[in-house]
């Protein structure tokens, strides 16, 4: 077992990692790979860590941290679990990638394909992003049309049409959120806000004729947690059906996470394509699209879909996410974690509720999300963003105690297996103790 040594707001530090990135800013944009590594809307310098175990991290400054990020999703069984960790070194010895075949591709795809009842078949990719826009372009040579619709609130990675927000009004067309994107890129694309069926009518109805599909975070989960009801998923369903149109569930975030068959066999939906990633990988770069036979036929080199990569299945890769979903799959994962969740989740509410803190804790599964409102939050445009100053706060005071949460108001928590009933006593009390100082 690990000797923990949690820091305390009298002993934390963070020198070393500030002396890293320092360094890191003069090699790399930001000092980072991924723009919100960066700690931009949190306070000090991000945390280098050296290592994890389980459900804990260790940073270069000799700190360990109870983990909710969990490399932002990935690792529902936690860090280095020793079975994906098995199967990842006997499988590197052997060669770390071919660009042929390997029996690995057949071992994960049986996994995948026997146990999820709403796909047939699936091609692997090398991430969530990649998974999607992959997914966008089966979808439009399935339909030879080019519109999608979209929803505002929910990310699908950083595929130029679908980096953008809506304008104002209830049905517009994307406006470009980044640069280098042209505007002709974004007016593919049609934004209508969540939790909304008229709006989404509305949508259908007036450029149906164009439109290849629907794409949905059916579990909104990156935007802070924008749960949903089932009838307007159901709602949903029925109206791109009608219509013509194709729908697509982006399932990087909610596949495997909130239960093996994810939001589609929560809800019950059977959607057109399927898109995963994070989980699917066991914390390697993986992604994968899926759908039934019909539609993956599209896909070159069976149809006129192309679509390829260099490293897609690589072993490796393949390994690390058959160890994690083989794990999945065994008798109460789900119910074990969403308890656990529930629990933490309840224990936190009881306190700030009996303080009268203004903060609650949206949870599907075991995502939660901790926002400081006591309003129940649908839509994007529902988020104040002025109350973020107290996730701030609290974000800086649970890394003094040893919590390690991802660095932005707008992120959700993530409970792996890993996380024991001690850890997560553990991390309340601290979270308590910051949410006191939030308040003070
Ligand atoms: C994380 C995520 C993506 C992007 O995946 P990457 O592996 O970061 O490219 C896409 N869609 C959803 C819903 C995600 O959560």
């Amino acid at each position: 077992m690990n000797q923990n040594s949690y820091p305390s707001p009298a002993t934390f530090t963070r020198a070393q990692s500030a002396a890293l990135f320092e360094t890191a800013q003069t090699y790399f944009p930001g000092g980072v790979h991924s723009p919100v590594r960066a700690f931009k809307s949190v306070q000090g310098p991000p945390v280098f860590f050296e290592r994890g175990e389980g459900c804990h991290l260790y940073d270069v400054d000799g700190q360990s941290y109870v983990d909710f990020c969990c490399s932002w999703g990935p690792l529902i069984l936690g860090h280095v679990h020793p079975e994906v960790l098995a199967r990842v070194q006997q499988t590197v010895a052997s060669g770390m990638s071919f660009g042929a075949p390997t029996p690995h591709d057949n071992l994960i795809g049986k996994l995948v394909l026997d146990n999820h009842r709403y796909i047939e078949m699936i091609r692997f990719v090398s991430s969530g992003t990649e998974a999607v826009m992959s997914a966008l372009r089966l979808a439009r040579g399935v339909t030879g049309k080019s519109k999608v619709i979209k929803f505002e609130g929910c990310y699908h990675g950083h595929v130029d049409s679908l980096l953008v927000k809506a304008g104002s009004g209830l049905v517009t067309f994307g406006i470009s959120s980044s640069a280098g994107i042209p505007e002709s890129f974004a007016a593919e694309t049609i934004v209508v806000p969540l939790a909304d069926p008229e709006a989404l009518e509305s949508a259908l109805k007036q450029y149906a004729g164009e439109v290849a599909c629907v794409i949905i975070e059916p579990v909104p989960a990156n935007n802070g947690l924008l749960l949903q009801s089932a009838e307007f998923l159901r709602f949903l369903r029925e109206k791109t059906r009608e219509y013509g149109v194709l729908l697509i569930f982006d399932e990087v975030i909610s596949g495997f996470r909130v239960g093996f068959e994810g939001a589609a066999g929560l809800y019950d939906i059977q959607p057109d394509i399927l898109t995963f990633g994070k989980i699917i990988g066991g914390g390697m770069p993986v992604g994968a699209y899926a759908a039934s036979k019909e539609i993956m036929q599209h896909v070159a080199p069976v149809g006129p879909v192309y679509q390829a990569g260099t490293l897609s299945a690589n072993p490796v890769a393949m390994a690390a996410g058959f160890a994690t979903l083989t794990e999945l799959l065994k008798p109460g994962f789900y119910e074990g974690l969403e308890a656990k969740t529930a629990a933490f989740t309840g224990r936190l509410q009881a306190y700030c509720d009996q303080k009268g803190y203004e903060v609650t804790f949206p949870h599907q599964g075991s995502i939660f999300w901790p926002t400081f409102t006591r309003e129940t939050i649908h839509r994007s445009d529902e988020i104040d963003d002025s109350r973020m100053r107290f996730f701030k706060v609290m974000h800086l005071e649970c890394l003094k105690r040893g919590v390690y949460f991802g660095p932005s108001g707008y992120e959700v928590g993530f409970i792996s297996s890993a996380h024991t009933d001690a850890d997560l006593d553990f991390a309340a009390s601290q979270i308590e103790a910051s949410l006191d100082v939030v308040f003070s």
